[in-house]
């Protein structure tokens, strides 16, 4: 997940040019009649919106995202005539993405299309490589751009598109984007039936789209174009080629049918942010937990620094980490307002304490693998003007980042009528029945079931039959709470140093965490209070006078894996993909071409250690996806990096099973 370019702009009769392809991004006679005319009524949307049934999720794809005009329309349409309750997906791919400030001046022409621009402006991505999820409307249009070049990202997206639209510059300006190979990873993301439309009508377009299945027509063009053109993958009843475009009934089969009703077990922030997300796609959801309330272990401080530590040289996980930072931070952006907040951006100063802290900074910034609004560099003074109180050291700034109280924002996430709660509800067993196709989850007080259950229990995943074989472990932590009396300073951004502290909330500073891998006991201990203010006390000075006996506080447990991922997806069948990888102990090459056998209907989330704030809601919205079949928020081989099963491989090469 690298840095990527802006797209560099002059302007032409009102009309914006890239200078890296000489070509306008609309129709100098008019962006949004164009938009309207070419792709709107070129994939016949307005009838296939309204023919939509409740709760269904339409999934737009489009070749060069660009100044989002489309998406724009889209979206003004959707809202006009779809169900109130489906959902438009839209996916955009873009290798030069326009800068915020040529956004901003953009999307100030279109007031009739872009009354949602304030919320869109904010959480516009930075210029990162990678799958960028925007969420709008209450939850009814959600935009996926994916930054970077379309042939690349095709291969790493895993999506039934229900219309394309072919937006990428004229094929004489921009051949890249009109290859036999796109058109391929097109059809390959498509419905059966889906549908296409684009402005040109070249030949090697018609060929190339054609030899990847679509059959084609073409239609008077939008202002001086004589021509455009439609199509339709061919699964679907088809007319023949350069007939007029079929009629709604034909065209692409809606999403496939979700499932009704599933369990989801453990209330902390996999959980409840799981349970949310189902729920958001209508899915009716049981969950249960054993303690009295939600986010009773790892998830029940009261807050906790959003905010992730990025690799100098990205890795997947490091991706993983931005990825999941900006998404949860696009959520967190559509939460109410409350009294207290229940999560603030604020910002997060990372303090160099350590010159090894000093150096990894330096490298950051000098290496230039990420976008610049990420972070910036600040002096100890300008830290402290920052912070609100002296900062001994100079740092980071990350300005997206902040906190979130996430024991409330698990109780929020589980505030929804399509979640039933069953507290005090430890699970015992989960018993499948004969063909996998229902599970039976047994507590002391009961047995419910359902065709799914997703388990969310972090290191008490292991007490499960089934799940025994995964490598969970629990690694205390303690974090303390002193009352925000008026001899300590008014903190106005999360610190970071080897700790964290965020501005008060509750009239009380919440700061942290001891990382204690042997010590197993909840209790509180002074000689951790006494750690956390020694640390809390090196970054900030103002905080030294207090002592053990003025803090509060609480133990919690998070769950980390070998390879510090977390583990999200379906559950491996371990004794047969034992059998099945065997050759492995042998050969680490010889991986079997077979897919990994699974229990059918049971999922994991969990293993998030102390990173669930930005780990929990991409991984929730993974999951959704693969059990809805609506877009996935993360490319493919990040999500393969989660998949529960890469362990028992790992352990087969290493011959430890
Ligand atoms: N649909 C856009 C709109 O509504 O403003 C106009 C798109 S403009 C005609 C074409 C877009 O494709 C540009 O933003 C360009 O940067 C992008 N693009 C060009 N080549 C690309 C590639 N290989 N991968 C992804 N995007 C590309």
């Amino acid at each position: 997940m690298s840095r990527i370019e802006s797209a560099r702009l002059r302007w032409e009769d009102g009309v914006p040019v890239a200078e890296a392809f000489d070509d306008f991004y609309f129709n100098t006679d008019g962006g949004i009649e164009e938009s309207q005319h070419v792709f709107l009524a070129g994939n016949q949307l307005e009838q296939r919106f309204q023919a939509l049934a409740s709760r269904q999720t339409f999934v737009i794809g489009e070749t060069g995202f660009g100044t989002g005009l489309n998406f724009f329309t889209a979206r003004k349409l959707w809202l006009s005539c779809a169900p109130a309750d489906a959902q438009l997906h839209y996916l955009a791919f873009e290798k030069y993405p326009l800068s915020l400030t040529d956004m901003e001046i953009l999307l100030q022409r279109w007031p009739d299309i872009t009354d949602c621009q304030s919320s869109f402006l904010q959480q516009y991505p930075p210029r990162q490589q990678g799958f960028h999820s925007l969420f709008f409307d209450q939850g009814r249009v959600q935009l996926t751009l994916i930054i970077g070049d379309a042939l690349e990202q095709l291969p790493q997206l895993r999506a039934n598109v229900d219309a394309w639209f072919l937006d990428g510059f004229s094929p004489d300006k921009n051949p890249d984007m009109w290859q036999p190979a796109l058109f391929q990873q097109l059809a390959a993301n498509s419905r059966p039936g889906s549908t296409l439309a684009t402005f040109t009508v070249a030949r090697q377009v018609r060929e190339g789209l054609q030899q990847a299945g679509f059959s084609l027509s073409k239609r008077s063009g939008f202002g001086r174009k004589r021509e455009m053109l439609c199509g339709q993958l061919r699964d679907a009843p088809l007319q023949s080629p350069l007939e007029p475009p079929s009629q709604p009934q034909t065209l692409s089969q809606p999403s496939a049918p979700v499932p009704q009703h599933l369990i989801v077990v453990g209330a902390g922030l996999a959980g409840a942010s799981t349970a949310r997300a189902l729920a958001e796609q209508g899915i009716s959801v049981t969950l249960l937990e054993a303690g009295p309330e939600p986010a009773q272990q790892g998830s029940g401080n009261a807050q906790g620094a959003l905010y992730a530590k990025l690799a100098v040289k990205p890795t997947y996980e490091s991706a993983f980490h931005l990825q999941g930072l900006l998404f949860s931070a696009n959520q967190l952006r559509q939460l109410p307002d409350t009294d207290p907040p229940l999560a603030s951006l604020c910002g997060v100063l990372q303090l160099a304490i350590q010159p090894k802290d000093a150096k990894r900074q330096e490298q950051l910034l000098s290496e230039g693998h990420y976008a610049d609004s990420l972070f910036r560099a600040v002096s100890a003074e300008q830290a402290s003007a920052l912070a609100g109180t002296q900062v001994g050291y100079p740092g980071l700034f990350f300005p997206h980042a902040g906190w979130v109280a996430p024991a409330d924002y698990c109780r929020y996430l589980l505030d929804h009528p399509a979640i039933e709660c069953h507290f005090n509800q430890p699970v015992q067993q989960l018993i499948a029945d004969a063909d996998h196709s229902h599970w039976t989850v047994k507590t002391p007080q009961g047995c419910f079931s359902a065709a799914k259950v997703i388990i969310c229990t972090a290191a008490d995943t292991r007490q499960l039959d089934v799940l025994a074989h995964l490598p969970v472990k629990p690694i205390r932590g303690q974090t303390s709470l002193v009352q925000a009396s008026v001899s300590l300073p008014e903190l106005h951004t999360v610190v970071c140093g080897e700790g964290y502290i965020s501005p008060a909330r509750k009239a009380h500073y919440c700061f942290g965490a001891t990382f204690d891998l042997h010590y197993a006991n909840t209790e509180l201990r002074d000689s951790d209070h006494q750690k956390n203010l020694n640390t809390l006390a090196a970054a900030l000075p103002a905080f030294e006078t207090l002592t053990p006996a003025d803090c509060d506080g609480r133990t919690g447990f998070r769950c980390s894996t070998p390879d510090y991922l977390p583990m999200v997806g379906q559950v491996a069948d371990y004794d047969a993909t034992v059998e099945l990888f065997a050759p492995l102990r042998t050969d680490s090459r010889r991986l079997s071409d077979q897919p990994v056998p699974r229990l059918a209907g049971l999922y994991v989330n969990t293993g998030h250690g102390s990173k669930g704030l930005i780990t929990c809601p991409i991984s929730a919205a993974l999951l959704t996806a693969e059990i809805c079949g609506t877009p996935a928020p993360l490319a493919k081989d990040l999500a393969a990096r989660l998949d529960p099963a890469r362990f028992i491989l790992r352990d087969l090469i290493r011959r430890r099973i």
